[in-house]
């Protein structure tokens, strides 16, 4: 946690969006406009629990009307309130600029430890919440689009889209109300992973560009980076699996009661496992337990993904950290303070507001699809399998020389709707993080990812505002 007289969270992300306008000559009253929430909701709503009669409190936050619908994800938490919604909702703001997906910031929360309630009270707090929502128009399919977020997941998402069906009858695009829902309830393949893969695609892009690895004092490419993960939830855990998929070796994992270091690797797979059955990771076979947890964060290694909340990295702990490279795969998870600590020892920031850009981009193509009414690669897949099938044939005629059953079968093939999610957020990663880098190397001024990322969104914010003016 922060020290009292530290920045808040949304503060933090003030400092950082100050420190990007500061390099702009946009008028002042334009980057105020842009750097302000525009609606804040604050509920109280009461829910039957089998504790009797029991308050909530919940908010929601719209960041930035530039683009509608706005977009952000649902968090449950006992830390959630006011300050740190603004700040995620801002976050996403920026973060939906970077990656070009057409949509305002937002994000809403509701204070609770779910752990303390059954499945049925947290059916009943979410649908309540809804409710709440869908009175002051803060859900809708063009208004605002929630997603999951720490302590919510596709579960949820479904009782949220049912609560706001019931009360909206007929609506032909009610499944758009929300994204991150379950793939038979008009869900999208790949959106549960995609956090946590673009993650993996983004360290893929930093660490295949040879000059910035040479500073570092590291080789090119995933292969034999030593890794540390933070949180095992659904960002820690994918972005751990991928990268040991690409090569990586996982030498530590932490979750809230304690974390466990193994230098020659983790088994990703393995240790999920074990966790879900014992309810814990420590005493994994063969590992070393540490304690306290967030000592693992300062575990020697090249890449450190901090994938739980935000503020684990502060002026505290930021001298001992011993990564090369922060990959922030939460939001807001390094200080103001913190990062200048670290940018000074020469580590390699790679900020949450592109980092973490995956899981809304799937949810965007979830929203397409939802819009859409039919599945990506339903219409074309077929028509394409027979095209590349004609193709083949020719090659066979023209060189008389003839493909196995097994070839013909793995390049004559359409695409589904995973791997159009995943070639969708492969380029989306991709492109966004060389926009962000050659902005640094091309402006002088600009010394961190982060400053040029948070440019990166000022300027198309900006630019929309701009063009669209001030009505009425
Ligand atoms: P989650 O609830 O699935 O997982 C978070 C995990 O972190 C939990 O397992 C929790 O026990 C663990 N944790 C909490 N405190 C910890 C600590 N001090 N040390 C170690 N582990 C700890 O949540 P999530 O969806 O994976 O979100 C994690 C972060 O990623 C959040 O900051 C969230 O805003 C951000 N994020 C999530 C998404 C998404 O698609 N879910 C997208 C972008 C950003």
């Amino acid at each position: 946690m922060a020290h009292a007289s530290a920045p808040s969270f949304f503060e933090t992300v003030n400092i950082y969006f100050d420190k990007a306008a500061a390099l702009t000559d946009y008028p002042p009253g334009l980057l105020e406009q842009i750097k302000g929430c525009s609606s804040v909701y604050a509920i109280q709503f009461p829910v039957r629990t089998s504790r009797g009669y029991e308050v909530f409190s919940g908010w929601r936050v719209q960041h930035s009307h530039h683009r509608l619908p706005v977009k952000g994800g649902i968090r449950y938490a006992p830390t959630v309130g006011e300050d740190e919604i603004k700040a995620l909702a801002a976050l996403m703001t920026y973060k939906c600029a970077i990656v070009d997906v057409p949509f305002g910031g937002a994000k809403g929360g509701v204070r609770l430890e779910t752990k303390k309630y059954t499945v049925q009270e947290l059916e009943q707090i979410t649908r309540r919440y809804t409710a709440e929502l869908i009175k002051k128009n803060f859900i809708g399919p063009g208004v605002d689009v929630p997603a999951p977020d720490y302590g919510t997941g596709p579960r949820e998402m479904a009782w949220i889209y049912d609560t706001y069906s019931a009360f909206h009858p007929g609506a032909i695009d009610a499944m758009a109300c929300v994204t991150g829902k379950p793939v038979t309830q008009g869900g999208i393949r790949g959106r549960v992973e995609a956090t946590g893969r673009g993650v993996s695609f983004a360290l893929r892009e930093a660490c295949a560009v040879k000059e910035d690895m040479k500073a570092l004092g590291l080789s090119p490419g995933l292969e034999g980076k030593t890794v540390v993960v933070q949180g095992l939830g659904n960002v820690g855990y994918h972005t751990a699996k991928f990268l040991q998929e690409a090569g990586c070796i996982i030498v530590g994992l932490s979750e809230r009661d304690g974390a466990i270091h193994r230098p020659d690797g983790l088994d990703v797979e393995a240790v999920a496992k074990y966790q879900k059955e014992r309810g814990s990771l420590l005493d994994f076979p063969g590992a070393r337990n540490v304690t306290p947890t967030n000592q693992a964060l300062e575990l020697e290694c090249d890449i450190l993904v901090p994938a739980a909340l935000e503020n684990q990295i502060t002026v505290e702990n930021a001298p001992r950290l011993k990564t090369k490279i922060l990959a922030e795969a939460a939001n807001g998870p390094t200080t103001a303070a913190a990062e200048q600590i670290l940018l000074q020892r020469g580590v390699l920031i790679i900020p949450d507001v592109y980092i973490n850009a995956g899981g809304v981009t799937v949810s965007y193509f979830e929203w397409v699809k939802n819009l859409s009414h039919v599945r990506f690669g339903r219409v074309g897949k077929r028509f394409e399998e027979a095209a590349f099938d004609r193709m083949l044939s020719a090659v066979e005629k023209a060189t008389g020389r003839f493909f196995s059953e097994e070839d013909r079968h793995k390049i004559a093939r359409g695409a589904d709707e995973i791997d159009l999610v995943n070639s969708g957020l492969e380029e989306t990663m991709i492109t966004a993080y060389h926009q962000i880098r050659e902005l640094m190397k091309r402006e002088s001024r600009l010394k961190d990812l982060r400053t040029a990322a948070f440019l990166n969104a000022v300027q198309k914010v900006a630019t929309t505002y701009l063009e669209l003016g001030i009505f009425p």
